[in-house]
């Protein structure tokens, strides 16, 4: 076995033993724009596992406003935001933001998972407790550890066991945090619940909106429009720009007082070079997109409607989502690599997660829906799901 012998022989078994459960997992490469049609070693596949949910990583006036971008700023950031690198660009992009979200301020991060780190752990220390949903996203948990609060985890969507939690806490501060839409399930949280429970027990109460920002909401601005929550309802919302932006890096918004505090504490806000200025004008072009052509919702939840249609008539097993999340339910590990390695024999790209990403027994089919994908494109899913899945049965 390689790895003997270089002094990682028990990394080495390790690896060995992911392979054996089907939990190895290995990287695409990938030659072409995201986009229904992509390429990878030379092959067209349709892909329905990006999310770029409405099309617009690819699209032509966020390229060229990343190019104009580009011609002015260059590429790197060239500093940390708090030095010099936070750019005009940046600065109109965060105001943007905030009226987009309804929030008086809103601050840039470089990704999600370095918001997610640096919010949690600069408003949360010792003697502090967070809760969270136990399907969060693998950074908010992370955050929560890194903070050094107190950890708790709740039942999915579960209010009254949240409330228990609640009670039971004698910490100074107790933040809870959910994902607005959950990335693996593609269903929403219980929001106007948690909003209720948690101002029962003088909590702050923070939504991770990474899928919900673009795609939610008539306006587009994520699972705060859908349930018509303000900002005393959320004081921390935050999105990432990777999704159904089509862009990259992630921001929070919310009060004054917030974003002072992130600018003075987050230590993944502070330690890190800005992201790229020509990402920055990028993504104000995918934001008047987002608001401007809301075709795209519309679209995409006529998608959503064919592709549970026609997956229930297949007697696939769905999950409770509204959202361009799709998930088909496969449980053993083995089971769902098979059919993914099927689908693409077929010309068609559905990953398959498997634990530690979901839990033990619930590996699954992640079915992504995009705008960009046509009605007849969505009918060929169908038709290769039910050749496979009979073929295996
Ligand atoms: C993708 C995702 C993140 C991380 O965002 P990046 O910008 O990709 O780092 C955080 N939270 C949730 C719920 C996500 O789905």
């Amino acid at each position: 076995m390689s790895g003997l012998g270089d002094g990682f022989s028990d990394l080495a078994e390790q690896l060995a033993a992911r392979k054996q459960q089907h939990l190895y997992r290995s990287r695409l490469i990938t030659e072409t724009a995201q986009g229904a049609d992509i390429r990878i070693g030379g092959q067209s596949y349709l892909n329905f596992c990006s999310n770029d949910y409405l099309g617009l990583a690819n699209h032509p006036q966020v390229v060229a406003s990343f190019q104009k971008a580009a011609d002015h700023y260059g590429v790197g950031g060239g500093a940390s935001h708090l030095v010099n690198g936070h750019s005009a660009v940046h600065h109109e992009l965060e105001e943007a933001l905030a009226e987009f979200t309804g929030r008086p301020r809103a601050l840039l991060f470089s990704t999600g998972y370095m918001a997610n780190l640096g919010i949690i752990s600069a408003l949360l220390g010792r003697g502090d407790a967070v809760f969270q949903d136990r399907l969060n996203h693998a950074s908010l948990l992370d955050a929560g550890l890194l903070s050094g609060a107190r950890f708790q985890r709740f039942k999915h969507a579960d209010v009254s066991d949240l409330d228990k939690k609640l009670s039971a806490s004698a910490a100074r501060r107790k933040l809870v945090v959910t994902d607005g839409v959950f990335s693996m399930d593609g269903d929403l949280a219980p929001l106007p619940e948690l909003v209720q429970v948690t101002q029962k027990h003088n909590g702050w109460l923070m939504v991770d909106d990474a899928h919900g920002f673009g795609c939610l909401g008539e306006q587009g601005q994520g699972c705060a429009e859908y349930f018509n929550l303000d900002q005393q309802q959320v004081p921390v919302l935050m999105g990432t720009l990777g999704k159904g932006f089509g862009t990259a890096g992630a921001f929070v918004a919310g009060s004054d007082t917030l974003i002072e505090t992130l600018i003075q504490q987050a230590r993944s806000y502070i330690y890190t070079t800005a992201m790229p200025p020509a990402v920055a004008a990028a993504s104000l072009t995918s934001l008047q997109l987002v608001q401007s052509e809301s075709w795209r919702r519309e679209k995409l939840s006529a998608l959503i409607a064919q592709f549970r249609r026609g997956a229930e008539q297949l007697g696939l097993e769905l999950m409770a989502s509204q959202t361009p999340i799709q998930p088909i339910m496969v449980g053993d590990s083995e089971r769902a690599v098979q059919l993914s390695n099927a689908l693409k024999a077929a010309g068609v790209l559905v990953t398959a997660i498997r634990p530690p990403t979901v839990p033990a027994g619930t590996a699954r089919l992640r079915v992504t829906l995009s705008a960009s994908h046509s009605e007849q494109q969505v009918g060929q899913l169908l038709d290769v799901l039910a050749r496979v899945t009979g073929e295996s049965k």
